[in-house]
């Protein structure tokens, strides 16, 4: 059981009287709303409104978004309305709410297939309107996952898919590499106990072994460093996450000794001549393994990730991984993880928006990552402007729907039912007679919007492409289909 005490204890902003008081107030309309209430776990449904805002403060979130992650699930189970919540909160925390909440109404299962999931999170993200909504739910999501525990197996099988497929990888793109990591090892614990338990006993065992090994060096390094006057901004030990680890060694045919970086100490120093003198002490100290030192300073990853990494016989013959690096760079580590993305959807052959036409990032949608960093460090901030910028519109020029089975189709702006049914299959474009939005009939030259479930009633017995639908098609491919049937028939 936590507190509101706990909240703002918790709380990385500096914590005034004024934000204080929105905290403790959003909290009593909560903890009224939600009265009498039940989590499945049994316990007060508060603990859920708590815990959600108990994750946003660890996340450095600001008064606001821990009053709406207080207030998320207000309007949608108990009888305080969202109209009430802006009366009393005002509307940017009340447009919170309500994003969370129509967030939670989107269906986010279906396909496995990779593109259809990458459709499925950009819609998410699309949707969301406003990052700190997004963020809202990543916390919500995360207790959900705590204890997904007293729900049934078929609910906590789908939650699971759910947060590994979509949740993880968007935590991951907006560099909140904590959350990310928590997700994916919650979500594997349930899709797949065997392995997570056995990952895990791996990865405790490996612990455990390394654990006096780990202090002794750190103890050591730190003695060498200050000896050749190193200042040494931090150095820790750090180890693999379990699902991550578990990727790995399926990688490896489940083999434990070829993973090299299951444990390992970071050290971090001011200047970049220092990673280089801190290179020399460590391989003078510990042997190093041939072929794993890696200077990723004088020659990045092509995602601009920065670092030394060196692997070396620790004192009982272990192998360590070292990672040197400067603050900076380990202030981009979190950026690190978004570049890590790209990075590694790059070597997929799929296509996805940072590589919509061609293999090389473009200098555009790397700024939007270093922007989405920029946020997570800037989100306890309260100004207008920046506020402004939290919307999100890199996805303004795209527009989501969903085929009636829930397959997500990604359109441009302002395209029509006839784009859409296009780009579900060229002949349901050429034999599209009319067109529903939601359940409703629309014309043929409605323009669709985010989260419509579109449906194309279409001919048995004959094609009926017009010269009407080149008026207002957005798609080439639309276009294309339609000119290669005119022209066929001689109509052009
Ligand atoms: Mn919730």
């Amino acid at each position: 059981m936590i507190t509101i005490e706990d909240v703002i204890k918790n709380s990385k902003l500096t914590m005034d009287s004024r934000r204080e008081a929105l905290i403790r107030s959003a909290y009593q309309t909560a903890l009224n709303a939600h009265i009498g209430q039940k989590r499945k776990s049994g316990e007060d449904y508060i603990q859920h409104s708590l815990h959600t805002a108990l994750n946003l403060a660890h996340m450095g979130m600001g008064s606001k978004t821990i009053s709406a992650g207080l207030l998320h699930d207000v309007p949608e189970d108990t009888q305080v309305t969202l109209e009430e919540i802006e009366k009393n909160f005002g509307p940017e925390i009340a447009k919170m709410v309500d994003g969370v909440t129509k967030l939670g109404k989107i269906k986010l299962r279906g396909a496995k297939e990779e593109n259809y999931l990458e459709n499925l999170r950009k819609m998410f993200l699309a949707m969301a309107e406003d990052i700190r909504v997004v963020i809202i739910k990543l916390a919500d999501r995360l207790h959900n996952m705590e204890t997904l525990e007293s729900l049934p197996p078929e609910k906590q099988e789908r939650i699971a898919r759910e947060t590994l497929d979509v949740f993880a990888p968007i935590a991951n793109r907006l560099g909140i590499g904590e959350m990310k990591g928590n997700l994916e090892d919650l979500a594997f614990k349930f899709l797949d106990k065997e392995n997570y338990q056995y990952t895990a006993k791996i990865s405790a065992e490996q612990k455990e072994a390394m654990k006096k090994y780990i202090d002794v060096m750190v103890a050591e390094l730190k003695k060498e460093l200050s000896q050749e006057k190193i200042q040494v901004l931090e150095i820790f030990g750090r180890s693999k996450r379990l699902y991550s680890l578990f990727q790995k060694l399926k990688k490896h045919d489940m083999d434990i000794g070829k993973i090299y970086d299951l444990a390992g100490i970071r050290i971090i120093v001011p200047e970049i001549v220092n990673c280089y003198e801190t290179l020399g002490i460590v391989h003078k100290k510990y042997r190093p393994l041939v072929g794993r030192i890696k200077d990723y300073i004088s020659l990045p990853k092509p995602n601009g990730y920065q670092s030394i990494h060196t692997t070396i016989f620790g004192p009982a013959g272990n192998f360590l991984e070292i990672q040197i690096r400067t603050k900076q760079m380990d202030d981009e580590a979190e950026f690190g993880i978004a570049a890590h993305w790209i990075y590694s959807e790059k070597k997929k052959t799929f296509k996805n928006f940072f590589f919509r036409e061609k293999a090389k990032v473009p200098e555009k949608e790397i700024a939007w990552v270093k922007q989405l960093r920029e946020w997570q460090n800037e989100l306890g901030k309260d100004d207008k402007e920046f506020i402004e910028s939290l919307k999100i519109d890199f996805f303004k020029n795209h527009i989501f729907a969903f085929t009636p089975k829930g397959d997500v189709i990604d359109l441009p702006e302002e395209a029509a039912p006839i784009d859409f049914a296009y780009r579900v299959h060229s002949e349901i474009g050429d034999r599209a007679m009319s067109a529903k939005a939601n359940g409703k009939m629309v014309p043929l030259d409605y323009k669709v919007r985010n989260g419509d479930v579109l449906e194309i009633l279409t001919t048995k017995d004959h094609k009926n492409p017009s010269r009407d639908w080149l008026r207002f098609v957005k798609t080439s491919a639309a276009k294309s289909h339609i000119k290669k049937f005119m022209k066929k028939e001689g109509m052009i």
